[in-house]
């Protein structure tokens, strides 16, 4: 009975897949404030031109520089794993596997685009990179490639987080980072909010708008995102890549592919390589799984938006609960953003990748059911995948059907044990996000496309 199917250091992948070559229709455009494509000079004050180039391109394979495959063999390839104990647990005749993503050094998917991004902007002679975090996990993997290639790092972190997650922070400094509680006053977007908010616990999408707005001040500078834009959606490919060599090995193929989805890129990570066999005519479902106190593809709209909070960014056509939405203090913290990646967003509206939204409750609930069967605490993010995979596999105990159900395991939950806390001491609750608010922040959708 096998229990890890490991690959080699020499099975490493060699490029990044993309996507956008087996879409149905090419990507609609990111746009101005005039309602017309950006041009990519927009672009080029806060990214590196191999980084825009990757972002616009429609070519299917993008080579991995070998000296960014060298860092990734620090952790990579990683192990995909048989859940022979949970299945017992459900008494389902379902095959579980997980890839296991937490090994990385900062315990989740996003070094995998942290250390290309710093590369390619070390490459063009940059010096610095801003950032933000929520849950500070990306800041964390930023600063970790910050450090091993030699940039400085200022990460601009979620208020609510920074307030309950100290030893993240001390992570970033560890690895040689600078730290903010954003809203800031270092910035006008957090000056402009904390006038209007004083009390605000901070969201996501206005600490971007600070990142994005030194980034875009200063010539030194750029300005490195964890999730949402094609290019990282490109570079998390290496995890289903990896993963349809594995499945290989263990003789199996998914019929159901699960990822928690934030901004969406560790779900476009393990799913996108199965996408490319789904367009060629194979039969696998690819489920994206997100919080009901933050449905962006479940009861969002599809349309253009800023991926900010003040309209600093290009207008992004996806799914969208409104830039200005701020959600509630949930724990997943990495899962409350206003937005989806577009690429991932355009699979859902053409029907190709399913979404599904569960409450809080269940989600710690399948996380504590893993921990106890598999041994990982996993990151409350990825308890949401984890929680549709069980309950596709308790469907499977009911019809007899021995499906194989394939999760991304995006991270470890070591740094959010005060979460699993408040869950233990009943504290928590479900929450789902009220209607009528969401048709308010959608209210202030820009007026195009
Ligand atoms: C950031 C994060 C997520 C959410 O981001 P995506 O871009 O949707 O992947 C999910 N899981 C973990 C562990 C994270 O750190």
């Amino acid at each position: 009975m096998t229990t890890k199917f490991l690959l080699p250091e020499s099975e490493l992948p060699t490029h990044w897949y993309n996507v956008v070559a087996d879409l149905p229709s090419p990507p609609p455009p990111p746009l101005g404030p005039d309602g017309k494509p950006v041009g990519l000079e927009a672009l080029a004050a806060i990214f590196p031109p191999a980084l825009i180039e990757q972002e616009v391109s429609a070519e299917r394979w993008i080579a991995i520089p070998e000296e960014i495959r060298e860092i990734y063999r620090l952790w990579r390839p990683t192990p995909l794993q048989r859940a022979h104990r949970l299945e017992q647990a459900l008494g389902t005749p379902a095959r579980i596997y997980y890839k296991n993503e937490s090994v990385s050094p900062a315990g989740s998917h996003k070094p995998n685009t942290s250390i290309p991004q710093a590369w390619y902007n070390k490459a063009a002679g940059i010096r610095r990179l801003t950032t933000e975090t929520g849950a500070g996990q990306w800041g964390c993997s930023l600063a970790l490639a910050g450090q091993l290639l030699g940039l400085e790092v200022r990460v601009y972190m979620v208020r609510v987080s920074y307030e309950q997650k100290p030893y993240r922070r001390s992570m970033m400094q560890t690895w040689g980072a600078e730290v903010f509680a954003s809203p800031t006053t270092l910035t006008n977007a957090g000056r402009q909010t904390l006038e209007k908010h004083p009390d605000t616990p901070g969201s996501l999408g206005i600490a971007i708008s600070e990142a994005v707005e030194e980034a875009a001040g200063r010539a030194d500078t750029n300005y490195a995102l964890g999730s949402v834009l094609n290019h990282v959606m490109h570079h998390q490919t290496i995890i289903g890549q990896e993963a349809r060599k594995q499945m290989a090995l263990a003789g199996d193929y998914p019929d159901m592919v699960f990822g928690c989805c934030g901004g969406g890129s560790n779900f476009a990570g393990i799913a996108f390589p199965f996408f490319a066999d789904k367009a060629a005519g194979k039969a696998v479902r690819l489920v994206a799984v997100e919080p009901t106190s933050c449905p962006t593809l479940t009861k969002g709209v599809y349309a253009y938006d800023y991926g900010d909070a003040t309209g600093l960014t290009p207008l992004l056509k996806m799914h969208t609960l409104g830039h200005d939405f701020v959600p509630p203090g949930i724990h997943a913290g990495g899962l409350r953003y206003h937005g989806a990646a577009p690429l991932v967003s355009q699979l859902v509206d053409a029907g190709l990748v399913e979404a599904v939204a569960i409450p809080q409750l269940e989600t710690f609930e399948a996380g504590v059911q893993f921990a106890r069967t598999e041994g990982i605490v996993p990151a409350p993010e990825s308890t949401h995948a984890i929680a549709a995979t069980i309950r596709a596999a308790k469907e499977c105990a009911k019809t007899g059907e021995p499906k194989v159900l394939l999760v991304n395991l995006s991270g470890h939950g070591h740094f959010d044990m005060s979460s699993y806390d408040r869950y233990f001491s009943g504290s928590l609750q479900n929450y789902e996000y009220p209607d009528e608010a969401i048709t308010e922040s959608l209210r202030q959708l820009p007026k195009v496309g």
